[in-house]
């Protein structure tokens, strides 16, 4: 815990002078459940990831929703991908591909004449031709359309012999952009603020590779992996805990976990960009 806070106190010290007054524009936020209906990542008993993120991110919407200074979009519902997301990706496409590939060689170049020194990764699932299309086409949108911020919601698991036991990792981990990547400095004091309100009800992942809370990673497409991300544009993936929590194996308790961790989210998105209060050493 001590570590958390005091990784929080570094980036709010680093970073705290552009949080001046904001113009009346809204602040434009984009909730990305993670997965969806036919890829629905981790599954504990019937309980699927991608119904649980979607649980999640319809709470944060409806909480942001409700505050006139943002402006909040969300990719999917119940149904799958919103009209908006579903088109822009089957018309965009090609499109898509050219925008991740050509990040990907200039990125490629960097790491090769040493200006981009490429740091090993908390390991992931790689994702797949179409899970990467559609999540180099959310960072191509959230540029186009100049999101401030774009928020991944996961819940957590591991690779284990069965998944159907209970694994041994608990807690929350918010995964922010690395330091060579060009939206670090925003998404810092951000993934910042909405750690520190979460940490006042959950603990931080046990897993020693997340320790801390606050994992900075290079690899995620959804953190703007290959510099596709613009500076302006925060990201965060929020992994809330390991679906294999007491918690989560109860409809009760799990519900009552959607609840507590939107209204957490939604408070440290709102004390990011409209009440700083850096935390005190
Ligand atoms: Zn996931």
């Amino acid at each position: 815990m001590k570590k958390l806070l005091f990784t929080i106190f570094i980036f709010t010290a680093l970073f705290a002078p552009f949080l001046s007054a904001r113009a009346a524009e809204p602040v434009k936020i984009l909730l990305v459940p993670g997965h969806d209906n036919e890829i629905w990542g981790a599954q504990y008993g019937n309980v699927k990831e991608a119904a649980m993120n979607l649980a999640v991110a319809k709470r944060i919407y409806n909480i942001l929703k409700k505050d006139k200074r943002f402006e909040v979009h969300i990719t999917r519902d119940l149904k799958g991908y919103t009209k908006e997301f579903a088109d822009y990706f089957s018309a965009n496409a090609g499109e898509i591909v050219s925008f991740r590939d050509k990040a990907k060689n200039e990125w490629g170049n960097k790491v090769e004449s040493g200006d981009i020194i490429e740091r090993e990764a908390v390991p992931h699932n790689s994702a797949t031709e179409d899970v990467s299309i559609i999540l180099y086409g959310i960072n191509k949108w959230a540029n186009e359309n100049k999101m401030d911020a774009v928020i991944h919601i996961h819940f957590n698991d591991y690779p284990r012999k069965d998944a159907w036991t209970i694994g041994k990792h608990t807690g929350f981990a918010v995964y922010m952009p690395d330091g060579q990547m060009p939206n670090f400095q925003k998404s810092g004091t951000f993934a910042a603020n909405i750690a520190m309100e979460l940490e006042k009800k959950y603990n931080t992942s046990t897993y020693e590779k997340e320790k801390g809370g606050l994992i900075a990673d290079q690899k995620l497409i959804a953190l703007g992996s290959n510099g596709t991300l613009l500076p302006f544009v925060r990201s965060v993936l929020m992994e809330y805990g390991y679906i294999y929590e007491k918690k989560f194996r109860n409809y009760t308790t799990r519900h009552q976990a959607y609840d507590d961790m939107a209204k957490l989210t939604a408070a440290g998105i709102k004390n990011y960009f409209f009440h700083p209060t850096p935390p005190s050493p």
